[in-house]
Protein backbone atom coordinates (compact mmCIF):
# COMPACT_ATOMS: atom_id res chain seq x y z
CA UNK A 1 0.00 0.00 0.00
CA UNK A 2 1.05 3.45 -0.07
CA UNK A 3 0.70 5.84 3.08
CA UNK A 4 0.60 9.62 2.73
CA UNK A 5 0.84 12.02 5.04
CA UNK A 6 -0.61 15.96 4.45
CA UNK A 7 0.67 19.32 4.98
CA UNK A 8 0.03 22.16 8.03
CA UNK A 9 2.25 19.49 10.53
CA UNK A 10 5.51 20.13 11.98
CA UNK A 11 8.06 20.77 9.94
CA UNK A 12 10.93 20.20 11.64
CA UNK A 13 10.13 16.37 12.47
CA UNK A 14 8.49 13.40 10.05
CA UNK A 15 5.02 12.38 10.89
CA UNK A 16 5.22 9.03 13.65
CA UNK A 17 2.49 8.00 12.08
CA UNK A 18 3.81 6.88 9.11
CA UNK A 19 6.63 5.50 10.99
CA UNK A 20 4.99 3.60 13.09
CA UNK A 21 2.17 1.81 10.77
CA UNK A 22 5.44 1.47 8.38
CA UNK A 23 7.10 -0.55 10.89
CA UNK A 24 4.22 -2.65 12.29
CA UNK A 25 2.24 -3.66 8.95
CA UNK A 26 5.70 -4.35 7.17
CA UNK A 27 6.92 -6.89 9.85
CA UNK A 28 3.57 -8.71 9.04
CA UNK A 29 4.33 -9.27 5.26
CA UNK A 30 2.91 -6.30 3.94
CA UNK A 31 4.97 -3.29 2.07
CA UNK A 32 4.25 0.08 2.69
CA UNK A 33 5.49 3.33 0.92
CA UNK A 34 5.46 5.98 3.17
CA UNK A 35 4.76 9.86 0.84
CA UNK A 36 5.59 13.03 3.10
CA UNK A 37 2.66 15.06 1.90
CA UNK A 38 3.99 17.29 4.92
CA UNK A 39 6.96 17.98 2.93
CA UNK A 40 5.51 17.82 -0.45
CA UNK A 41 3.03 20.75 0.27
CA UNK A 42 0.75 21.48 -2.42
CA UNK A 43 -1.73 18.20 -3.76
CA UNK A 44 -1.25 18.76 -6.90
CA UNK A 45 2.22 17.16 -6.24
CA UNK A 46 0.62 14.92 -3.74
CA UNK A 47 -0.96 13.69 -6.95
CA UNK A 48 1.92 13.39 -8.70
CA UNK A 49 3.83 11.67 -5.81
CA UNK A 50 1.22 9.04 -5.65
CA UNK A 51 1.24 8.33 -9.55
CA UNK A 52 4.88 6.62 -9.36
CA UNK A 53 3.85 3.55 -7.42
CA UNK A 54 1.79 0.34 -8.23
CA UNK A 55 -0.34 -0.20 -4.95
CA UNK A 56 -3.25 -2.15 -3.84
CA UNK A 57 -4.62 0.22 -1.35
CA UNK A 58 -4.43 4.45 -0.59
CA UNK A 59 -3.81 5.28 2.69
CA UNK A 60 -4.17 8.63 3.70
CA UNK A 61 -3.23 9.81 7.60
CA UNK A 62 -5.23 12.03 8.88
CA UNK A 63 -3.68 13.86 11.52
CA UNK A 64 -5.57 16.37 12.63
CA UNK A 65 -9.76 17.85 12.44
CA UNK A 66 -8.06 20.79 10.24
CA UNK A 67 -6.20 18.74 7.66
CA UNK A 68 -10.13 16.74 6.90
CA UNK A 69 -10.91 18.95 3.76
CA UNK A 70 -7.74 18.84 2.43
CA UNK A 71 -7.85 14.87 2.77
CA UNK A 72 -10.85 14.53 1.32
CA UNK A 73 -10.10 16.45 -1.38
CA UNK A 74 -7.11 14.36 -2.22
CA UNK A 75 -8.84 10.91 -1.74
CA UNK A 76 -12.00 11.61 -3.57
CA UNK A 77 -9.65 10.92 -7.02
CA UNK A 78 -9.27 7.44 -5.90
CA UNK A 79 -10.72 4.00 -5.22
CA UNK A 80 -9.68 1.50 -2.44
CA UNK A 81 -8.88 4.79 0.06
CA UNK A 82 -8.71 4.44 3.22
CA UNK A 83 -8.63 6.93 6.38
CA UNK A 84 -6.99 6.91 9.43
CA UNK A 85 -5.78 9.13 12.73
CA UNK A 86 -6.76 11.65 15.00
CA UNK A 87 -8.69 13.58 12.54
CA UNK A 88 -10.87 10.50 11.28
CA UNK A 89 -13.99 10.05 12.81
CA UNK A 90 -17.52 8.02 12.93
CA UNK A 91 -19.40 8.43 9.54
CA UNK A 92 -16.62 9.44 7.90
CA UNK A 93 -17.81 10.67 4.31
CA UNK A 94 -15.59 8.63 1.65
CA UNK A 95 -13.54 5.42 1.02
CA UNK A 96 -13.38 3.38 4.16
CA UNK A 97 -11.64 4.84 7.63
CA UNK A 98 -10.27 3.78 10.49
CA UNK A 99 -10.92 5.11 14.65
CA UNK A 100 -8.62 4.67 16.95
CA UNK A 101 -5.35 3.15 17.19
CA UNK A 102 -4.43 1.90 13.56
CA UNK A 103 -1.59 -1.10 13.46
CA UNK A 104 -3.94 -4.36 14.26
CA UNK A 105 -6.60 -2.48 12.33
CA UNK A 106 -4.90 -1.85 9.36
CA UNK A 107 -3.65 -5.18 9.53
CA UNK A 108 -6.38 -7.14 9.27
CA UNK A 109 -7.81 -4.57 6.63
CA UNK A 110 -5.38 -6.03 4.62
CA UNK A 111 -5.62 -9.26 5.44
CA UNK A 112 -9.46 -8.58 3.84
CA UNK A 113 -11.42 -8.36 7.19
CA UNK A 114 -13.07 -5.05 7.47
CA UNK A 115 -14.87 -6.30 9.85
CA UNK A 116 -12.53 -5.31 12.47
CA UNK A 117 -13.04 -3.06 15.40
CA UNK A 118 -12.15 0.57 14.38
CA UNK A 119 -13.04 -0.45 10.67
CA UNK A 120 -16.13 1.72 9.07
CA UNK A 121 -17.64 2.90 12.48
CA UNK A 122 -17.52 -0.30 14.82
CA UNK A 123 -15.79 0.14 18.29
CA UNK A 124 -12.75 -0.05 18.18
CA UNK A 125 -10.27 -2.25 20.55
CA UNK A 126 -6.28 -0.91 21.72
CA UNK A 127 -2.93 -2.39 21.64
CA UNK A 128 -3.00 -4.28 24.90
CA UNK A 129 0.33 -4.43 24.93
CA UNK A 130 2.44 -1.73 23.08
CA UNK A 131 5.99 -3.90 23.35
CA UNK A 132 4.75 -5.83 20.02
CA UNK A 133 4.91 -2.91 18.53
CA UNK A 134 8.49 -2.61 16.72
CA UNK A 135 10.33 0.82 16.27
CA UNK A 136 8.81 3.26 13.93
CA UNK A 137 10.29 3.07 10.73
CA UNK A 138 11.76 6.15 8.81
CA UNK A 139 13.32 4.77 5.60
CA UNK A 140 11.17 6.63 2.95
CA UNK A 141 11.51 10.13 4.28
CA UNK A 142 13.90 12.36 2.85
CA UNK A 143 15.91 12.81 6.47
CA UNK A 144 17.96 15.87 5.25
CA UNK A 145 14.53 17.62 5.52
CA UNK A 146 14.34 17.33 9.58
CA UNK A 147 16.34 17.73 12.92
CA UNK A 148 14.92 15.05 14.53
CA UNK A 149 12.29 12.31 14.66
CA UNK A 150 10.09 10.68 16.67
CA UNK A 151 9.49 7.89 19.19
CA UNK A 152 6.55 6.95 21.45
CA UNK A 153 7.20 6.12 25.04
CA UNK A 154 2.99 5.51 26.01
CA UNK A 155 -0.35 5.89 24.11
CA UNK A 156 -2.82 7.19 26.34
CA UNK A 157 -2.89 9.45 29.90
CA UNK A 158 -3.23 9.18 33.26
CA UNK A 159 -4.81 12.57 34.02
CA UNK A 160 -8.55 13.37 32.65
CA UNK A 161 -8.18 16.83 32.15
CA UNK A 162 -12.01 17.64 30.92
CA UNK A 163 -10.46 19.82 28.38
CA UNK A 164 -8.90 17.67 26.55
CA UNK A 165 -9.67 14.67 23.82
CA UNK A 166 -7.09 12.11 24.32
CA UNK A 167 -9.02 9.59 26.17
CA UNK A 168 -11.36 10.13 23.20
CA UNK A 169 -8.42 8.29 21.10
CA UNK A 170 -6.79 6.35 23.97
CA UNK A 171 -8.93 5.33 26.66
CA UNK A 172 -6.30 3.21 28.56
CA UNK A 173 -3.05 4.31 29.17
CA UNK A 174 0.00 1.90 27.74
CA UNK A 175 3.34 2.32 28.27
CA UNK A 176 6.65 0.89 27.69
CA UNK A 177 8.87 -0.01 29.59
CA UNK A 178 12.31 2.49 29.84
CA UNK A 179 14.45 -0.33 28.09
CA UNK A 180 12.53 -0.49 25.15
CA UNK A 181 11.93 2.82 25.08
CA UNK A 182 15.85 3.33 24.64
CA UNK A 183 16.02 0.36 22.53
CA UNK A 184 13.81 2.06 20.43
CA UNK A 185 15.75 5.75 20.56
CA UNK A 186 18.50 3.71 19.12
CA UNK A 187 17.20 2.10 16.29
CA UNK A 188 15.48 5.30 14.82
CA UNK A 189 18.62 7.25 15.77
CA UNK A 190 20.62 4.40 13.67
CA UNK A 191 18.23 4.79 11.02
CA UNK A 192 17.96 8.32 10.35
CA UNK A 193 21.54 9.39 11.55
CA UNK A 194 19.82 12.12 13.72
CA UNK A 195 20.91 12.79 17.06
CA UNK A 196 17.65 13.95 18.67
CA UNK A 197 14.99 12.36 19.28
CA UNK A 198 11.41 13.43 19.81
CA UNK A 199 8.31 11.80 21.85
CA UNK A 200 5.34 11.58 20.56
CA UNK A 201 3.58 10.80 24.15
CA UNK A 202 0.61 13.10 26.09
CA UNK A 203 2.74 13.06 28.38
CA UNK A 204 6.09 12.00 28.40
CA UNK A 205 6.16 10.93 32.48
CA UNK A 206 2.91 9.98 32.82
CA UNK A 207 4.67 6.55 34.29
CA UNK A 208 7.96 6.41 32.64
CA UNK A 209 10.72 5.37 35.26
CA UNK A 210 13.21 7.66 33.76
CA UNK A 211 16.62 5.79 35.78
CA UNK A 212 15.42 2.76 33.26
CA UNK A 213 15.31 4.81 30.49
CA UNK A 214 18.83 6.17 31.46
CA UNK A 215 19.72 2.80 32.27
CA UNK A 216 18.97 2.04 28.96
CA UNK A 217 20.28 4.66 26.93
CA UNK A 218 23.51 3.36 28.14
CA UNK A 219 23.50 0.30 27.89
CA UNK A 220 23.31 0.20 24.61
CA UNK A 221 25.76 3.08 23.93
CA UNK A 222 24.26 5.46 22.12
CA UNK A 223 26.85 7.32 20.39
CA UNK A 224 25.99 11.41 21.25
CA UNK A 225 27.88 14.55 22.20
CA UNK A 226 30.22 12.93 24.57
CA UNK A 227 27.24 11.13 26.09
CA UNK A 228 25.12 14.60 26.58
CA UNK A 229 22.10 13.08 25.65
CA UNK A 230 22.60 9.94 28.94
CA UNK A 231 23.70 12.52 30.86
CA UNK A 232 20.78 14.67 30.33
CA UNK A 233 18.17 12.11 30.62
CA UNK A 234 19.84 11.19 33.82
CA UNK A 235 19.65 15.13 35.22
CA UNK A 236 15.49 15.32 34.41
S1 LIG B 1 -2.69 14.86 27.73
FE1 LIG B 1 -2.39 16.69 29.01
S2 LIG B 1 -4.34 17.83 28.84
FE2 LIG B 1 -4.75 15.71 28.12
S3 LIG B 1 -5.52 14.60 29.92
FE3 LIG B 1 -3.27 14.31 29.82
S4 LIG B 1 -2.40 15.93 31.16
FE4 LIG B 1 -4.52 16.51 30.66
Amino acid sequence: MVLVSLPEMDKDKPSPALGFIKAYIEQHGFTVKTIDGNQIGDIDSIHLTISQYEYKYLGISVFSYEQVDFALELGEEYENVIYGGSGVHKDWPHGDYIVGEGELALLEYLRGNKYYPGINGRAQVQIPDLAILPPPDYSDLNHSAYTSAVISGSRGCVRACTFCDVASIWPKYRFLGGERIAQHMHAVSTQTGFKSIGFSDSLVNGSMNIADLAAGVYILNIETNNGSLTQKVIKQ
